[in-house]
């Protein structure tokens, strides 16, 4: 078999699981090898519940002491049952599950896996997985993947799948030669895969890792050194001059502008009267008020006759930018005339919002960055922002240029990126750093609790609602199953409205949602029709809801301290007392610990580093610092030390080979021409 076969060359794989596969972008074997685990768990042998520490995941060897009650609570179905063994007994709750209650026999025994957690001097698990002796006894060998599933996939049906594709294809080549392999001291290509997938110990598994964040590394960094001439300065063919509508609104904005908003207005207005084409930065933590540095911007811009456009990452943000500019056209009476262009919009509508950019009716186009790239052909387009994604910078300007002439570029961006990075990353682009909240700010208040803290929230939720205003709670997952043992945001949102008194409105949101949908929910949040919102981190990125004061985060351990400090940032946005609940499905002290940091500092960048600074290697897999900037395996901040070799090897290969046209290079460049597509955002580049 070979790498670019179907993967319903497999056994046991028809077309209907190839279907599902899909969903999970898995067509070919190729694909299904690069679907690497989320995470990985160690099954330890069974526990006597009464040696078993409250907080940590374990697995009991239970008795059911009677049959399993059912019952209900506003929709949702609760299935209760006492269990043991000789030295306790432990309470068992599953949600949703009611057919359980005929599959599980009183007085048999079953193991159980799941956090054992406390409250008053009772034991409880919820949601524990239930298996059988043998089939638990195989899980303890080694250390088991886990991979990210979707409704119908199993964890065992893809760790089947891989096994036989690792064992029956024949792998793509290595695209490194050897003496890189051995300069870096990286792992064999094959063994690689194989350690990736079914790691025999840490080491192997940490060297699997690393290897991988390498290949990206090198094909980022290859790539971007290819696209340095597109970023060098370029002639502007759209000077400015300063109108007076920038200046008037500065005049009748309801607030005024910080000094380094104030800083970095200026740079920016300097950049557009300049000779040279704009291309810059401007890095400000979240809620530090970039929204309205751009507009300025982009006022300056149409004032001087030209088009201007904004890109945002997701379809909701770009909504709300969009409405942002239309009340500000309407409240003071600006010369823009906006347009909406997101992928959700029907065919009709983008027909029309094409056609009023290609005639120059519409002088700013606000919008999702695919659609804006590649489907719109703009009249006299002057200058491009993208807001949150920092990885667009580079090529795009190359990307706009080809619809006419190079425009002015700005990118926005709240992630921390180290400056050695940010050069890397950017080449020439010059950075303003709005280093300053809006003064106007209370500071958040945090907490970092268990899950036995969660009913006292609930009721502190409850309370701010009442007083009127809203609330966030992120869960790490979007569905059940995808990720044993976390909290996922369909079934947290009825257990929340069952806790919840019924006059509180939940709903919630995620990626996989329909974007239509996604929107209708965002909308509804931000008209306040929506109380609290479970949702995944989509609502990482940019949304601005001033009312909402509370963001509590489930499962807050598996989540980069960096991109909890992102998340915080939704909150505290208007005049009211914003509050942050960290919740840790682990209350082991280290991790707690690690969670304090976010209490003692408000700057993203110290966080995103000491965070780092006080984690083990043990503990890389499965928590991501930064949604943004992200590869599928490297992480620029836990790798950075790959990122600096891969950065001097694609330098040394360069010299050696420019086009990297010798057959030593033949693999890598096949490598590098596939587009790497495993990477993330790569495409997009
Ligand atoms: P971010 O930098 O995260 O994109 P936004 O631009 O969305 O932040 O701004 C957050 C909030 O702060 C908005 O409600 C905005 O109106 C407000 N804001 C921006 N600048 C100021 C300022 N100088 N003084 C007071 N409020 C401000
Ligand atoms: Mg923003």
């Amino acid at each position: 078999m070979k790498s670019e076969d179907k993967i319903t060359e497999l056994k046991g794989i028809g077309e209907k699981s190839a279907n599902l596969f899909h969903k999970l972008n898995i067509d070919t074997l190729d694909d299904l090898l690069h679907y690497f685990p989320r995470d990985y768990e160690t099954f330890l042998p069974p526990v006597k519940a009464g040696s078993a520490k409250a907080g940590e995941v374990c697995t009991l060897r239970l008795k059911l002491r009677e049959a399993p009650a059912l019952r209900r609570v506003r929709g949702l179905t609760i299935l209760t049952m006492r269990a043991q063994d000789d030295t306790g007994c432990v309470n068992l709750t599953f949600f949703n599950m009611p057919y359980l209650k005929n599959t599980l026999k009183s007085g048999s025994c079953y193991l159980f896996r799941a956090q054992l957690q406390e409250r008053g001097n009772g034991r409880y698990m919820e949601q524990p997985r239930i298996y059988k002796e043998e089939e638990y006894r195989l899980l303890t060998e080694g250390i088991q993947p886990r991979y990210a599933l979707t409704k119908g996939i199993t964890n065992q049906g893809i760790v089947r799948a891989v096994r036989q594709a690792l064992q029956l294809c024949v792998l793509p080549e290595d695209p490194l030669p050897e003496d890189i392999r051995i300069r870096y001291g990286l792992a064999g290509y094959r063994e690689a895969f194989f350690q990736i997938h079914f790691p025999e110990t840490q080491e192997k598994l940490i060297g699997a890792r690393k290897r991988f964040a390498f290949d990206e590394f090198l094909t980022f960094i290859l790539l971007l050194r290819r696209s340095r001439e597109a970023s060098e300065s370029v002639r502007s063919h759209f000077p400015m001059i300063e109108t007076a509508d920038t200046a008037r609104l500065m005049e009748k904005l309801p607030y005024r502008l910080t000094n380094a908003q104030l800083r970095a207005w200026e740079e920016i207005r300097q950049d557009l009267s300049g000779e040279n084409c704009m291309n810059r930065l401007v890095q400000g933590d979240v809620g530090s008020g970039k929204t309205v540095v751009a507009l300025l911007g982009l006022l300056m811009c149409v004032s001087n006759g030209y088009q201007g456009a904004m890109m945002a990452p997701t379809e909701v943000l770009a909504r709300q930018h969009y409405d942002t500019f239309c009340a500000f056209t309407e409240q003071y009476g600006l010369p823009f005339r906006p347009v909406l262009l997101t992928g959700s919009m029907k065919a009709q509508e983008k027909r029309d919002a094409y056609a009023r950019i290609a005639s120059g009716e519409a002088n700013l186009v606000l919008g999702t960055h695919a659609v804006i790239q590649e489907k719109v052909k703009f009249c006299r387009l002057a200058l491009v922002i993208t807001d949150e994604q920092h990885r667009f910078g580079v090529r795009q300007r190359q990307n706009l240029a080809e619809k006419g002439e190079a425009p002015h570029v700005l990118v926005m961006s709240a992630t921390p990126i180290p400056r050695t990075l940010a050069i890397i990353l950017y080449g020439d682009l010059h950075v303003s750093v709005i280093d300053e909240l809006p003064g106007d700010r209370l500071p958040i208040k945090n907490c970092v609790v268990g899950t036995a803290y969660r009913s006292t929230a609930y009721k502190f939720i409850a309370a701010q609602v009442k007083e009127g205003r809203q609330a966030y709670v992120v869960c790490p997952m979007v569905e059940e199953g995808e990720m044993e043992g976390l909290e996922n945001v369909t079934d947290y949102a009825d257990k929340l409205r069952a806790a919840l008194p019924p006059d509180v409105q939940v709903a919630h949101l995620h990626g996989k949602m329909r974007p239509a949908e996604k929107n209708r929910v965002m909308e509804a949040f931000a008209a306040k029709n929506i109380d609290v919102l479970v949702s995944t981190t989509v609502i990482e990125v940019g949304i601005n809801v001033p009312n909402a004061t509370v963001m509590m985060v489930e499962n807050a351990e598996r989540f980069g301290l960096a991109q909890l400090h992102q998340l915080r940032g939704r909150i505290g946005r208007g005049a009211y007392q914003g509050y942050c609940i960290f919740v840790s499905g682990m209350e082991r002290p280290d991790i707690m610990e690690r969670l304090q940091i976010l209490n003692r500092s408000n700057d993203g960048f110290r966080i995103a580093d000491e965070d780092l600074r006080l984690r083990g290697p043990g503990e890389l897999f499965g928590v991501r610092q930064s949604g943004a900037l992200s590869f599928q395996v490297g992480d620029i901040y836990q790798d950075a030390d790959m990122l600096k070799c891969a950065v001097e090897c694609a330098d040394d290969i360069l010299k050696e080979d420019s086009g990297l046209e010798s057959e030593k290079y033949r693999a890598l460049r096949n490598y590098f021409e596939k587009g790497a597509r495993n990477m993330v955002d790569f495409r997009n580049l």
